[in-house]
Parts: structure tokens; C-alpha cells; sequence
């Protein structure tokens, strides 16, 4: 008998017990491969012994100070680690608890942001079908998974959706994976129009999908055509770069790869490779400075905002990803993963497309390869997948978004940047 509220109430769940690199052990011994690192979380493995001495030495010193009274150590080096790494002109780093919250905080900077610019009429986000950006209302409302979103809908605000980049499913025949691309993006300048560029903040998409449609990486130049696009228009691009952000692609930030910078970006679950909860709300010095000039106070804020031994776990795992050359690691082993794949399930009459970039890989599963049919019923499927996986005793993480009215299905993999081989 358990009296844990678990977020699904059927069935059990194994106890775990200990980290061990990439492996976690549960209560009986048995271990479980992390070849998805939890949801794409755990970028350094677990128990690194550097990152939980950092969490030691900074308890030791100091667990918890509001940032209402105080700033402190970890978390002004912290954002100065990550500004300094950080594409374009971001410059300005609000440190939250994970991902919805990051998200949370983009969407009210960028209102608030255009008020203090005197542009009050702004109010609507446009974000893309397929796309995952959290569970609390206001990240929900923006995402374009529609199971998620649909009995709640009654109480989010409105949003406006264009489609995915997906040349897998929509690329016509007589274009290329490019020309695909910028017709979509195109679809962006399209509903702008409709709704009145005066009256849009911003753009808002995953650099790289992930829950919702499994690794999808933009076509070459799909990201340039929008910002300039979003640039066009005086309105934001934000990124949502919380589960491919952090290295998870071979790069910091996934969006380096597309050669765009956005003027939000959300980050997440590398930032602390799952050591504590924090996340992570990034923006440009224009923003900021639009604020620090206007009424100088951002209306937003979390007890936990800037928590010491959160941003000390942080600053740790992303110093052992520099000190151990970690990156280099990711985009070898991802193209070995992307090969084995293709090696293994390329002809699989089940598997309908293999993708990714660096450690950050999916297979799709359909029911037919040459229709492209998802399999149904979605849900059971991706329990079984996951509970046969577990029974071998692999982490792995099935998912899927709305296609044509049907669920999709595909099998994420986001190993730790530290697997090797012969795991
Ligand atoms: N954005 C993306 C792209 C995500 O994948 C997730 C979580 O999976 C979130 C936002 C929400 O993050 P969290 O679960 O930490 O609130």
C-alpha cells in the first residue's frame, strides 16, 4: 500500500536504490541501463563524484537563500558560466526550478517585455503542433500536443499553431528536405498576417522536437528563414531547449547547429543532469534592459528561483562537461548510436524512420512503413515498450504526438555523454 499519488495508478514500479554511472540499481539489485538518461535528464550519468562533492560543500555552506534578500555564489557564477556560452546576444540568465517553470517565465517576459515598450495590443504566441513545452497551464496552453492539452482546454489561453518541420511525414516528392523546410517555416509569415503582426510577442518551438515527435531536428535553414521571419515582424523568437539543450545534441545550445540565436531560451533538464531541479530562462540584453529601463521589476518570481545548492549541482555538471571534453564524446557516440540503429531496425517493417542528432536519437514506429500509419492503440503500446525494455533491464523512452488524429509512436534514446561503447 502506497501512499504516493504516482503518476500513473496502475500497475507498480520498481524501487530505485543507486546511481552508478550510467546505471541505476533498484532495491533488489537489478540494474537498469540509462539509455535515456530518465527523460533525456541525466547528461553526466549518476553519482559523478565531482557533482555530489559540490553539493556537499555548498550545503555545508549555505542550502537556501531567498532571492528576494540575498544573491549568492553558485548562482551568479552559474550564469556567468552559461552566458558565456550562449549563442547571440543572450545575456541575462533567470534561474528557476525546471522546465514549465522556464517556459512560464519566457511567456510572461515577452508580455511584459512589450509593454514596457509601450506595445500593449501584443498578446498572442504562435507555437507549432506537435511540441511539448510543460505541464503547467500556461506552457501547456502554447504546446502543440493536443492529447495533453485536450480536457484542459476549457481553461488555457487561446494559441495559435503552425506546422511542425517534419519532412519525414509532409515533404512532398518533388521538393528537397530544404525547399520542404522554408515552405513551412513560410507558413509562420502566413499567420502572423492573419493575426495582425502588431499583435503577436512571439514564436515559441523546440530547437529539436522531443517528446512529442522523437529527435526531430529542423531541415538545413528552416530556423534561419524564421528568425528572419520573427525578425521581419518585431516579434520573439523564443526556443525551447529544455530537454535538447545542454549538450544533449553535440552542441551548448542545439540551435548553434541552425546558426540562430533566439531572443528566449528555455533550458532544463542538462543543466542539472537531474543532481537537483533547476532550469533555466535566458534572454537578450535588449529585453533586459527594457525592463531595468522601464519599471526595473520583472512581475514574476519562484521561492526557489536561484537556489544555491541547485546552481551548485549545476555549475558542477556543466564544468565536468567542459573539464572531460564531453561534447566531443556526445557527437562520437551519437553517430555510433545513429549507425548501430540504422544497422539494426533500418529494414524493420515497423520502424519508419531512425533520427537524431548526437546523443539525442529515435526510432518512429508505424504500423506500415509504406503508408506511415502510427500503430494504435499508442498509449498501451508505449507502456509495453517501456515495461519489456525494463524487464531487460534498459531505460529507454517511448512517446508520441498527434498525427492525423492518431497518436504516433517512437522510442527516444539520450544515453549519458559519458556511455562508451560497449554499453
Ligand atoms: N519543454 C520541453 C521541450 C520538455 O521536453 C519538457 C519536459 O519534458 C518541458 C518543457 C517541461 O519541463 P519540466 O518537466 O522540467 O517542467
Amino acid at each position: 500500500m502506497s501512499h504516493v499519488f504516482h503518476r500513473s495508478s496502475k500497475g507498480t514500479l520498481p524501487v530505485a536504490a543507486k546511481g552508478d554511472g550510467v546505471y541505476i540499481l533498484d532495491t533488489n539489485g537489478k540494474r537498469y541501463l540509462d539509455a535515456s538518461g530518465g527523460a533525456a535528464v541525466s547528461c553526466l550519468g549518476h553519482s559523478h563524484p565531482k557533482v555530489v562533492q559540490a553539493i556537499k560543500d555548498q550545503v555545508d555552506q549555505l542550502a537556501y537563500a531567498h532571492t528576494g534578500f540575498f544573491t549568492n555564489q553558485a548562482l551568479e557564477e552559474l550564469s556567468d558560466h552559461l552566458i558565456a556560452r550562449a549563442p547571440g546576444d543572450l545575456q541575462y540568465v533567470y534561474m528557476v526550478s525546471g522546465g514549465s517553470e522556464a517556459m512560464e517565465a519566457a511567456l510572461k517576459l515577452g508580455r511584459q517585455y512589450f509593454i514596457e515598450k509601450g506595445e500593449p495590443e501584443r498578446r498572442h504566441f504562435i507555437a507549432r503542433r506537435q511540441s511539448y513545452h510543460g505541464n503547467t497551464l500556461g506552457a501547456l496552453a502554447i504546446g502543440g500536443n493536443m492529447w495533453r492539452r485536450e480536457q484542459f482546454s476549457p481553461i488555457l489561453i487561446d494559441s495559435n499553431y503552425v506546422p511542425p518541420c517534419y519532412a519525414y511525414r509532409d515533404q512532398r516528392p518533388d521538393e528537397t528536405p530544404e525547399e520542404y523546410g522554408l515552405r513551412i517555416a513560410d507558413e509562420l509569415d502566413e499567420r502572423i498576417r492573419q493575426l495582425g503582426p502588431e499583435t503577436v510577442i512571439g514564436f515559441v518551438a523546440e530547437t529539436v522536437v522531443g517528446a512529442t515527435a522523437g529527435a526531430l531536428a529542423p531541415t538545413e535553414g528552416y530556423l534561419k528563414r524564421i528568425r528572419e521571419i520573427c525578425d521581419r515582424h518585431g516579434i520573439l523568437l523564443i526556443l525551447d531547449e529544455v530537454m535538447c539543450g545542454m549538450g544533449r545534441t553535440g552542441t551548448l545550445f542545439a540551435c548553434e547547429q541552425d546558426g540562430v540565436a533566439p531572443d528566449i531560451a528555455a533550458i532544463a533538464k542538462g543543466l542539472g543532469g537531474g543532481y537537483q531541479p533547476i532550469g533555466a530562462m535566458l534572454c537578450t540584453g535588449e529585453i533586459y534592459d527594457t525592463i531595468r529601463n522601464g519599471s526595473g521589476f520583472f512581475q514574476h518570481g519562484h521561492t526557489y528561483m536561484g537556489h544555491p545548492t541547485a546552481c551548485a549541482a549545476a555549475l558542477a555538471v556543466q564544468k565536468v562537461i567542459d573539464e572531460e571534453n564531453l561534447l566531443e564524446n556526445v557527437r562520437q557516440k551519437g553517430a555510433k548510436l545513429f549507425d548501430a540503429l540504422t544497422a539494426r531496425f533500418g529494414n524493420h517493417p515497423f520502424v519508419g524512420d531512425i533520427r537524431g542528432r548526437g546523443l539525442f536519437q529515435a526510432l518512429e514506429i508505424v504500423a506500415d512503413r509504406g503508408t506511415k500509419d502510427p500503430i494504435e492503440p499508442a498509449v498501451q503500446i508505449h507502456a509495453k515498450i517501456k515495461k519489456h525494455a525494463m524487464d531487460l533491464g534498459l531505460m529507454c523512452y517511448p512517446g508520441g504526438g498527434t498525427i492525423d488524429g492518431k497518436r504516433g509512436n517512437h522510442i527516444l534514446l539520450a544515453p549519458p555523454f559519458i556511455v562508451e561503447d560497449s554499453h
